[in-house]
C-alpha cells in the first residue's frame, strides 16, 4: 500500500493503482485523450501528464503506477504548459474545419448547416436570418469554389415563423483547414447531391439543402481535441508543419464516415475491438508518420467495425470516426 502525494494531498493507495486514478480519487482533474477506462493504457497523447517531482519529469498519469513515497504535481502552470504544447502537438498534425466557412461569416452566428443538415433529411427547420442581411454566409460557402453557393438564407427562412429566438454570439473555431488542396474538394463532394442550385421551394428544399458539403465537423460539440483546445487555450496552428495532412473523406457504408486526417491516433478503436474480441477490428497500418488506422488489409471497413461499429464511433474522441449526419 504505497504513500504518495499529488498536488500535498498525501494518500495511500492499493499498490499498482494508477496515478491517474489517484488523481480522481481525490478529486484532482487530470485531462485525457487515449485513455479509456477498461482498455490498457496506450499514453500516446500525454495530455493527462503529471510531473514527477523527485526526477522533475513529466509522466503520464494513465500509465504510471503509484509507488511508496512518490510526489506528484498535477495541476500547476508548467504542467498546464506541458499538456497545452501536447495538445498543439496534435492540432499540428490535424486537418478539418471544426465550424464551416458559412457559420464563421454569419454576422449573428447562426448554425446554418444545422438547418441545411435537417432540411436534407426531410425535417423542417428553420433559422432567425434578419430581412436585411447580406448573407455573407452565401460568400464563404466551399460549394461556390466549385459550381455555385448552396442558397443558405432563402433555406433557412424556409419553414421561418415568428421567432423570439435570440440571435448569437459570432462562434470561433479552433481548427481551420483555410485554401483547400488539390482534389480535396472532390472530398467534399462525395457524399453532396450534385444538382445544380435552383430556386427555393418546399419540394426541392431536401435536394437543394442536401448540396451542402458538411464543412463543419461531425463531432464539433462532442470532440475532446477541440474541448481541450478551448480549456488549455492551444493554439491550433503554433505546432504546425509545413504541410498540412491532406482531406479524405471516406464513407463507410451508409451510416458513418472516417476522416483520417483527423484521426490523432490514439489507437482507442484499436483497443477497443482487442478488448471485445471483434472479428477483425481496426489495426494500425504504415509506419512511423504514415501510420494510420484502417481495417486490416482485404476486410471492407464495415465489416472491420461489426457489431461493434457504434461503440466504436462513439468511442473515438475526435470526428476522425464519425456518424454521416
Ligand atoms: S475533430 Fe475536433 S478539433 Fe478536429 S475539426 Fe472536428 S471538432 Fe475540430
Ligand atoms: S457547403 Fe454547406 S457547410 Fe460548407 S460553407 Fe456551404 S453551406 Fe456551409
Ligand atoms: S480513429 Fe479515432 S479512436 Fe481511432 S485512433 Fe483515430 S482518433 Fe483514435
Amino acid at each position: 500500500m504505497p504513500n504518495l502525494r499529488i498536488d500535498d494531498q498525501a494518500v495511500n493507495v492499493p499498490a499498482g493503482t494508477t496515478v491517474l486514478a489517484v488523481a480522481q480519487s481525490l478529486g484532482i482533474a487530470v485531462p485525457t485523450l487515449c485513455h479509456l477506462p477498461g482498455l490498457s493504457a496506450s499514453a500516446s497523447c500525454m495530455v493527462c501528464a503529471v510531473r514527477d517531482e523527485g526526477s522533475g519529469r513529466f509522466l503520464p498519469a494513465c500509465s504510471t503506477r503509484a509507488e511508496e513515497g512518490m510526489r506528484f504535481d498535477a495541476s500547476s502552470e508548467a504542467v498546464r504548459d506541458f499538456r497545452r504544447a501536447a495538445l498543439e502537438m496534435l492540432l499540428g498534425e490535424h486537418a478539418g474545419d471544426c465550424e464551416a466557412p458559412c457559420r464563421l461569416a454569419c454576422p449573428y452566428g447562426l448554425d446554418a448547416p444545422a438547418v441545411l443538415h435537417a432540411l436534407a433529411a426531410g425535417q423542417e427547420a428553420s433559422a432567425p436570418c434578419p430581412d436585411d442581411c447580406p448573407a455573407p454566409c452565401e460568400k464563404a460557402c466551399r460549394r461556390g469554389r466549385h459550381d455555385e453557393a448552396v442558397a443558405i438564407r432563402d433555406l433557412l427562412a424556409l419553414y421561418r415563423q415568428e421567432s423570439d429566438q435570440p440571435l448569437r454570439e459570432r462562434t470561433v473555431s479552433e481548427c481551420r483547414l483555410g485554401r483547400l488542396h488539390e482534389g480535396e474538394m472532390t472530398e467534399f463532394l462525395r457524399l453532396a447531391d450534385s444538382a445544380p442550385r435552383a430556386a427555393i421551394s418546399r419540394d426541392s428544399a431536401q435536394a437543394q439543402a442536401a448540396r451542402c458539403l458538411h464543412c463543419d465537423c461531425r463531432e464539433s460539440t462532442a470532440c475532446r481535441l477541440r474541448a481541450l483546445a478551448r480549456e488549455y487555450g492551444a493554439d491550433a496552428t503554433r505546432r504546425r508543419g509545413p504541410e498540412r495532412a491532406t482531406v479524405e473523406i471516406v464513407p463507410i457504408g451508409e451510416q458513418y464516415v472516417f476522416e483520417p486526417a483527423k484521426c490523432v491516433r490514439c489507437g482507442i478503436c484499436v483497443r477497443l475491438g482487442e478488448t471485445r474480441k471483434a472479428r477483425y477490428g481496426l489495426t494500425f497500418l504504415k509506419r512511423g508518420y504514415a501510420v494510420r488506422i484502417g481495417p486490416p488489409i482485404g476486410v471492407p471497413f464495415l465489416e472491420a467495425l461489426g457489431d461493434l461499429a457504434e461503440e466504436i464511433v462513439a468511442a473515438c474522441p475526435t470526428a476522425a470516426l464519425a456518424k454521416r449526419g
